[in-house]
């Protein structure tokens, strides 16, 4: 199969969230059968849910691989225990979370996995850095500047480049 192009949002609330993600954007670098193509900047983010817990972290990747999306969603989840993360309560805090935002243009639908990632265009924390590296891009046939434009942008903030 040729290589698809994916797209993975990162967020991180614990244990040095800067230092999680870019650890993390490191290791999706080495991943199998992929290469990294770019890398959003950071960003601080306002949790979702729970207020009661440290701001995010968030980034975005573009990862251009060979792996098929489950193959990819195990490498996922491998690194994010590998950083130690402990499930606990939904939308939690959390050393490192890894979602498959889009492969390709697939549509995946299974009790495991979701793509396009069903929250994706809702979240200024993921449209923001994925808008930076991809800004053509079209989210359900509408261009990503629309649905950025339609969403509230306060308590994000782009942190300045290392
Ligand atoms: P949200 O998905 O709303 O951002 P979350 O990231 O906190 O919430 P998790 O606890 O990290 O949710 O993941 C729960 C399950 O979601 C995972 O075990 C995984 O199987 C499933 N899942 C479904 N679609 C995706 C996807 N696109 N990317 C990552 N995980 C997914
Ligand atoms: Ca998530
Ligand atoms: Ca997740």
């Amino acid at each position: 199969m040729s290589a698809q192009l994916t797209y993975i949002g990162l967020g991180s609330n614990l244990a040095s969230p800067i230092k999680q993600v870019r650890q993390a954007l490191f290791e999706l670098s080495m991943l199998p059968l992929s290469r990294l193509v770019a890398a959003s900047s950071l960003y601080a983010s306002r949790p979702v849910g729970p207020q009661d817990q440290p701001d995010f972290i968030n980034a975005v990747a573009a990862l251009e691989t060979h792996l098929s999306p489950l193959a990819l969603l195990d490498q996922l989840q491998a690194l994010e225990q590998q950083h130690r993360r402990q499930r606990q309560r939904h939308w939690g805090p959390r050393t490192l979370d890894l979602d498959l935002l889009l492969y390709g243009n697939s549509h995946i639908s299974t009790p495991r996995l979701s793509v396009p990632h069903p929250q994706m265009t809702a979240r200024a924390f993921v449209l923001a850095p994925l808008a930076e590296i991809a800004p053509s891009l079209n989210l359900h046939q509408q261009p990503i500047t629309n649905w950025l434009a339609g969403i509230e942008l306060p308590g994000l903030e782009r942190l300045p480049d290392a």
